[in-house]
């Protein structure tokens, strides 16, 4: 099965393409959704992680604290090793027993959403080809910030962790342009989707 890696900075409109993609029948697999199942109430992942970070990184729920975590590696290159050396062979797992599900469910291609899929070697390996999906940082900003509550300057800081725009658009085989409404996704992606479906 064709695997296509979707991505995008924080706040592009990952998600919310994929989920268009996935309306037409697209198979997908997340692997922030994955992350996030690992670190929620009774994930997999949070018994190694107290272990490593002891109880400030949970909150009142038993479920990882992010802001908390964020925090924490920002700050801490060791603590992001540990964290990414914990989480990440636990994510790639779940995220390959995914993609066979999807393709034993007979979808004609898969998206698999990494948001840091050009930062990091581990998936692009085994994605045939990469989708970018782009709109101006101030867009960015203003989404993140209406969505999740953080301050401006946060979400500003978590962008420039990420890799630049301009050398996402230089790695991306296509391209999704986001800074219109929703109506004006659904014409190119379901040309794309025809595009993906023919292989
Ligand atoms: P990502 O997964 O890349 O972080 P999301 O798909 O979650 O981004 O989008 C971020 C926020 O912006 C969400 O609240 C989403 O509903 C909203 N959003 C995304 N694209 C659009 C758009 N074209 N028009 C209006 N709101 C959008």
């Amino acid at each position: 099965m064709q695997i296509i890696g979707l991505t995008g900075g924080i706040g592009s409109g990952k998600s919310t393409v994929a989920e268009l993609f996935a309306e037409q029948g697209a198979g997908l697999v997340d692997t922030d959704e994955i992350s996030r199942q690992l670190t929620g109430s009774g994930g997999a992942a949070l018994q190694a992680l107290q272990a490593a970070f002891g109880d400030p990184i949970l909150a009142a729920d038993g479920a990882l604290n992010r802001a908390a975590m964020r925090e924490r590696v920002f700050s801490d290159a060791g603590a992001r090793a540990k964290l990414e050396s914990i989480l990440h062979p636990m994510i790639r797992r779940d995220c390959d027993a995914a993609l066979s599900a999807t393709a034993r469910a007979g979808h004609p291609y898969c998206l698999l959403a990494v948001p840091l899929l050009f930062e990091g070697m581990s998936y692009r390996g085994i994605v045939s080809s990469t989708l970018l999906v782009d709109c101006p940082v101030s867009l960015q900003i203003a989404r993140v910030t209406k969505r999740s509550g953080l301050a401006e300057a946060e979400v500003a800081r978590i962008i420039a962790a990420q890799l630049p725009r301009a050398l996402r658009l230089q790695l991306a085989d296509q391209l999704v342009w986001n800074a219109s409404d929703i109506a004006a996704l659904h014409q190119p992606i379901a040309k794309l989707h025809a595009r993906f479906t023919r292989g």
